[in-house]
């Protein structure tokens, strides 16, 4: 194990901006038969690619063979301040307003990654955005970075609250693991669980295929009654869990703790006249990275619609 190169690669993290960054051994998650039940109860929607490679998302000795350690890094993207809200507009959340965030966690970790590898070239160097199946949530809690909410996100360490984005990189070095946070942090709260608009959290069990945010992001396809019915106002993902979390509500303290310059501006909502009525080039215009780009055009239209309808039908 090595304490040296621990420090340097931590050293390195703290260097580049990452606001929480920790280290946890290499092996495979907790409870994978949760995950299985409840990617067989449907759960998961349309979103197949959970299924496959589930062996490499349960183990990262699979996706990186001979891997020992895990590094886990967070950005803070909000610090939850509330939003202004527009008549007639359909909110985006927060995470997608700014920048990209696999862009920006990619082009910090990948130097670190290059530099590691030029150093220790007896071992890999495996760099996760989103890019290859891994349970970045799992071993961030094993690796000190937060502990895991009834709404199944991560709270942070040190009053960061929920508005983190989460990125990995595997290797065969063996490292020194960092504390995990001890306890439960939500006790009897129930707040995320009243306030989703779908019901779609049970504690920490989320039926991904009646969130919001898969809803309006990933489902294709003609969203049910009860999605209809609702009475929300976000148009492409929801913050409804994190902004009642007392973990993520803006404090002066948490202010403090301030967000990654990368992720600041963007659009917090839009008119939902003017998305119906979008062409491909009001598309393009606007979503101009991948996270925004990830609902296609239709499915824009298709969320300012569904919005509109209730609007209208509630008068
Ligand atoms: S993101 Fe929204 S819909 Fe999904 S679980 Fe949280 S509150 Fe519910
Ligand atoms: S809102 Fe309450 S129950 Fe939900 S994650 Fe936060 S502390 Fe836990």
């Amino acid at each position: 194990m090595s304490d040296d190169l621990t420090e340097e690669i931590l050293g390195r993290m703290r260097t580049a901006g990452f606001a929480l960054a920790g280290v946890c051994d290499a092996r495979p998650i907790d409870r994978p038969d949760m995950f299985e039940a409840w990617l067989q109860a449907g759960h998961g929607g349309e979103m197949d690619w959970l299924a496959k490679h589930l062996a490499e998302r349960i183990d990262p000795g699979v996706l990186v063979p001979g891997a020992r350690s895990v590094v886990c890094v967070a950005d803070r993207y909000a610090d939850g301040r509330a939003d202004r809200r527009e008549p007639g507009h359909g909110r985006i959340a927060r995470y997608a307003r700014g920048g990209d965030y696999h862009a920006i966690m990619r082009e910090r970790l990948e130097p670190i990654a290059e530099a590691l590898r030029d150093r220790h070239p007896g071992h890999r160097f495996r760099v996760c955005v989103d890019s290859a199946p891994i349970a970045e949530r799992d071993h961030a809690v094993r690796a000190g970075l937060g502990r895991i909410g009834k709404h199944t996100l991560l709270i942070g360490s040190g009053g960061r609250g929920s508005w983190l984005v989460l990125g990995c990189m595997v290797t065969t070095a063996q490292l020194r693991p960092s504390a995990a946070m001890p306890g439960d942090p939500c006790g009897s709260c129930t707040r995320c669980i009243d306030a989703c608009p779908t019901r779609a959290i049970e504690p920490w069990k989320v039926k991904a295929d009646r969130c919001i945010s898969y809803l309006t992001i990933e489902h294709a396809g003609d969203p049910a009654a009860w999605f209809r019915d609702r009475s929300d106002d976000w148009l492409f993902g929801c913050d409804a869990c994190i902004e009642a979390c007392p973990h993520s509500q803006p404090t002066q303290r948490s202010r403090r703790l301030g967000i990654h310059p990368a992720y600041a501006g963007g659009v917090a909502s839009l008119s939902l006249e003017d998305v119906v009525r979008w062409q491909s080039r009001d598309w393009e215009r606007f979503a101009s990275h991948g996270v925004l780009r990830r609902a296609p055009l239709e499915r824009w239209r298709r969320n300012a619609a569904l919005l509109q309808q209730r609007r209208q039908a509630r008068g």
